[in-house]
């Protein structure tokens, strides 16, 4: 059981498809979780459907959708860290370590998530488990909390290997659907579901699941 859980993730959705269920699990058993998520993915190129968002609009609108996700999932703390979309591997390495590490002296987590690094598709999510990695492995190792990573490059089970944490989310799907639902500008997730219901074996079998791999420093 984890007490102090932190979810360090670039983008406002990368949370709904990959962890809500978790976190909304952990939250359920009693764990307090704090997202740091780095931009507002105000780069982004999805302006709803039909468009509702322009280029001036969006940041704004991609806060109040990702404080909807946090709400939907229980999320108790979010931190909005301010750094730009589309840069994290090029913002200045000691400042996005240092604020990092700030939040883990502040926060003591046993357990960060966030994205594999080499593994995650998007520039942004390899550069920010990289810098997690980067300052988790700088700890000794006894105060290291542990690292779950998201991954879902087409490579990364061949190179990774399975999995090798699976949570049951089934009973938590209403809060993933709601986070997932709340990032509008990004996705519709009505059509994710379509005349299915929560309770039918498709979806769950779908979204029932969500998969880590455990981080190993040496
Ligand atoms: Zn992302």
């Amino acid at each position: 059981m984890h007490k102090r859980i932190l979810v360090v993730l670039p983008h406002p959705d990368d949370e709904a498809f990959g962890l809500s269920g978790t976190l909304a699990k952990q939250i359920s058993s009693g764990a307090q979780v704090t997202y740091a998520c780095l931009t507002l993915g105000e780069m982004g190129r999805n302006m709803g459907i039909p468009p509702f968002a322009n280029r001036v609009t969006l940041p704004e609108i991609r806060k109040k959708e990702l404080q909807e996700s946090c709400a939907a999932i229980g999320i108790q703390d979010l931190r909005m860290m301010g750094f730009h979309d589309k840069t994290i591997e090029f913002e200045d390495q000691d400042l996005l370590d240092s604020r990092i590490m700030d939040l883990i002296q502040e926060l003591r987590p046993s357990l960060i998530f966030t994205f594999y690094p080499g593994y995650s598709v998007h520039p942004d999510h390899d550069a920010t488990g990289a810098a997690v990695v980067r300052v988790v492995g700088s700890l000794p190792e006894q105060e290291r909390p542990k690292v779950l990573c998201l991954a879902f490059s087409r490579n990364c089970q061949e190179v990774l290997g399975y999995p090798d944490v699976t949570q049951d989310v089934s009973e938590f799907l209403e809060a993933k659907m709601k986070s997932i639902q709340s990032h509008r500008s990004q996705f519709q997730a009505a059509e994710l579901l379509g005349s299915k219901t929560l309770k039918d074996k498709e979806i769950i079998d779908r979204f029932g699941n969500e998969k880590f791999w455990t981080y190993k420093f040496d």
